[in-house]
């Protein structure tokens, strides 16, 4: 075969492998089942399963985000129940004799009206659940692409960085409701994400950022690749 026949040979070989993949992966996201809920950390089931966390700011998409990824319409509802938008809920994920990952759905935050008792909780469970929890093996962070990281997010990421740095927990960051932004603006948003994400690359980091709609399926299957690798690494 020639150079430029085996150049061709890898890109068609490639495209049936990917859509595969990505079957694949959605089919795995699709799984996700509702498992348990906590207030506390140390109500949290101990498990060997790797944990993939959704964190963001109230309002930033991740409800939205959680149930498109996962192909279920109600899955994320859970946490919006009031009295349970303080909780971490966890779903778990492949077959069910068999779970293999578990997802979990972090509190939101940055609400201006909540209390500095509870803005104080919440930085206390977000920093423990991300420091300590050890079976986290992922953390996807979604903000919103048109206002892009909060001092809240980025004292988020100071929680994680730490592991993220050491390459043990892997990071998504998700540039929501990208259908709002035209080409430019989509284009600055990445590039502000990579300047703020550049300051916890380290040789061992796994950090990805991507543009996602929910509304028009941006990133989604992209979105479920990455997840389905980490529960496989
Ligand atoms: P959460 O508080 O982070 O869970 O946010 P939600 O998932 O409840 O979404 C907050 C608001 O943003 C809702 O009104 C959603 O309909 C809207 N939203 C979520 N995803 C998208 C998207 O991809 N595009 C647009 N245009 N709106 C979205």
């Amino acid at each position: 075969m020639t150079e430029q026949n085996k150049a061709i040979a890898a890109v068609t070989d490639s495209v049936p492998d990917r859509s595969v993949a990505r079957k694949r992966a959605l089919a795995w996201t699709h799984t996700a089942r509702f498992l348990t809920t906590a207030s506390e950390l140390t109500q949290l089931p101990a498990t060997e399963l790797p944990e993939i966390a959704f964190v963001g700011r109230s309002n930033a998409g991740k409800s939205t985000a959680i149930n498109v990824i996962t192909q279920q319409k109600h899955l994320a509802f859970a946490s919006k129940t009031p009295g349970r938008t303080q909780h971490i809920n966890l779903f778990e994920l492949g077959p069910k004799s068999e779970p293999n990952a578990l997802f979990a759905d972090l509190p939101g935050y940055g609400y201006a009206a909540v209390a500095r008792g509870a803005k104080l909780r919440w930085q206390q469970v977000m920093a423990d659940y991300l420091a300590v929890r050890r079976s986290l093996a992922g953390v996807v962070l979604m903000v919103d692409a048109r206002l892009g990281f909060t001092d809240l997010d980025r004292q988020l990421l100071a929680f994680v960085a730490p592991r993220v740095g050491n390459g043990a927990v892997k990071l998504l960051v998700l540039l929501t409701k990208a259908d709002k932004l035209n080409r430019s603006e989509a284009t600055a948003a990445l590039r502000t994400a990579h300047a703020v994400l550049g300051e916890f690359s380290t040789s061992q980091a796994d950090v990805g950022v991507a543009l996602f709609s929910a509304l028009k399926k941006v990133g989604v299957g992209e979105a479920a690749e990455v997840l389905h690798a980490w529960s496989l690494s």
